[in-house]
């Protein structure tokens, strides 16, 4: 989602004249959007503030703007212990971002952190989405009302909200127009969408359908989703829809149910198994990868087990996995924390099989041709970069004007992150 707040961000700013620059030293407006998921998060955002200082030491000083979920959480404290800080803006206030930069005074520091989130979009549906990424994301809902005890999303996001559905499909409609030839909705819920329009409810399996009749849109995909908001009209989608990619990232945090219980998530093991079995018998070839949090406070080494068999059962392919941090504000953030030296050896237990099984699926590819949407030239290598239908990473040589169409990579060899391939002569394109 910060991928797409920054897009945003940049089209807003556009219009009181700033353009990007890759000489950061020459900018005179320097904005850092933050996540405030886990700790590391928070001394991240001071250090790169340090980095930039250093950076500008002789020369006259940017403005230096701090937007995000940790401008959220830390609002004034940020300027008080980061004088070098001007303004600090919270995800549901980037539709003041041009005011406050010119209304920006040395001496008048700012702080906006107001949940304003319907204004927020009013703004920002009367500015075009200039994204062309070949795959760019496109935001329908924001927020939680679920709280889990970890998670400071529905602090720092504030509510659900979801969009309204024609204002998605214009976007869409401009970003198809851009080039964009995949789209992936993103929500921090982004399957809780729900959206009245004349006694019609919306919902994330009305956008997806509508979304596939665009005959220059290729694939669709959508992140982050809850086990809970996994309703039919949704799995359905899995046999009707051939745009939407056969992966699914589903997190379930652990495979205990008394670790899920303790973190208020809502759901039980068995009622994910049962969503992961429908779309299993929907389609064999849909795969899954998820998000784990290890020793969340309570968890014991039944527990833990209980997570490894769940990803030994389920075979994700490829997933995120961190230790609990505590988080304040949040009902878990003073519980007693689990050793550290077992944490660590928890997650390096339980990445080593996340891996194996990540690149156990690359291997599978290997001497196989198989269909990437071939999104651009790298950067420092002369190569061609672009995604399978699960989202892995291929490098391959080609031609640039393979930009943006799917074509046949045969694949030679694979790490645990990339596939590597050559294009396959007689290329058709693919569906
Ligand atoms: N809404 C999604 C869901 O419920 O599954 C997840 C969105 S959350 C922004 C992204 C991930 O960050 C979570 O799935 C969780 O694994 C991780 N996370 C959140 N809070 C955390 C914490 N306090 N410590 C460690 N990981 C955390
Ligand atoms: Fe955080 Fe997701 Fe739980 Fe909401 S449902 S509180 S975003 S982990």
């Amino acid at each position: 989602m910060n991928v797409y707040d920054s897009n945003r961000i940049f089209d807003s700013v556009k219009k009181i004249g700033f353009i990007k620059t890759d000489k950061h030293d020459d900018a005179n407006c320097y904005i850092l959007n933050t996540c405030h998921i886990r700790d590391k998060a928070k001394e991240k955002v001071y250090h790169e503030v340090g980095r930039v200082k250093k950076l500008y030491k002789k020369k006259n000083k940017p403005i230096m703007i701090v937007a995000g979920c940790v401008a959220q959480a830390e609002n004034q404290e940020m300027l008080k212990r980061e004088p070098y800080i001007d303004i600090v803006i919270g995800p549901q206030s980037y539709h003041k971002i041009n005011q406050l930069i010119k209304n920006f005074t040395e001496k008048k520091k700012k702080e906006e952190t107001d949940f304003d989130t319907i204004e927020k979009f009013e703004y920002f549906d009367k500015i075009k989405n200039s994204s062309s990424k070949i795959s760019s994301f496109l935001t329908i809902q924001e927020g939680c009302d679920k709280f889990c005890h970890f998670c400071v999303v529905p602090f720092t996001r504030g509510p659900e909200y979801s969009r309204p559905f024609r204002k998605i499909m214009s976007e869409a409609e401009e970003l198809i127009k851009n080039g964009v030839k995949e789209i992936t909705l993103v929500g921090q819920n982004v399957n809780a969408y729900s959206y009245e329009e004349n006694s019609k409810v919306y919902k994330i399996s009305d956008l997806l359908n509508e979304l596939e009749k665009y005959s220059e849109l290729d694939r669709i995909r959508y992140t982050t989703s809850h086990p809970r908001d996994m309703t039919d009209d949704l799995i359905d989608c899995y046999s009707t829809n051939k745009k939407l990619m056969p992966f699914i990232h589903l997190p379930i945090q652990s495979g205990s149910n008394k670790i899920l219980k303790l973190m208020n998530r809502k759901h039980t093991v068995e009622e994910y198994l049962n969503i992961y079995e429908k779309l299993k018998k929907i389609d064999s070839k849909i795969e899954f990868s998820s998000d784990f949090i290890i020793s969340y406070p309570g968890e014991t080494d039944k527990d833990f087990e209980d997570t490894i068999n769940l990803i030994k059962k389920i075979k994700f392919i490829n997933s995120y996995s961190f230790i609990f941090s505590p988080r304040p504000g949040t009902k878990a953030a003073d519980l007693k924390l689990i050793d550290n030296e077992i944490s660590k050896d928890r997650l390096i237990k339980v990445q080593k099989i996340l891996f194996s099984h990540q690149l156990e699926m690359n291997k599978s590819f290997e001497n196989k041709s198989i269909d990437i949407l071939v999104e651009n030239k790298m950067k420092e290598q002369n190569k061609l970069f672009g995604r399978n239908m699960y989202l892995n990473s291929v490098i391959f040589e080609g031609d640039e004007k393979n930009i943006g169409k799917i074509i046949k990579v045969k694949i030679a060899n694979c790490n645990q992150n990339s596939l590597f391939g050559e294009v396959v002569n007689n290329n058709m394109r693919a569906a």
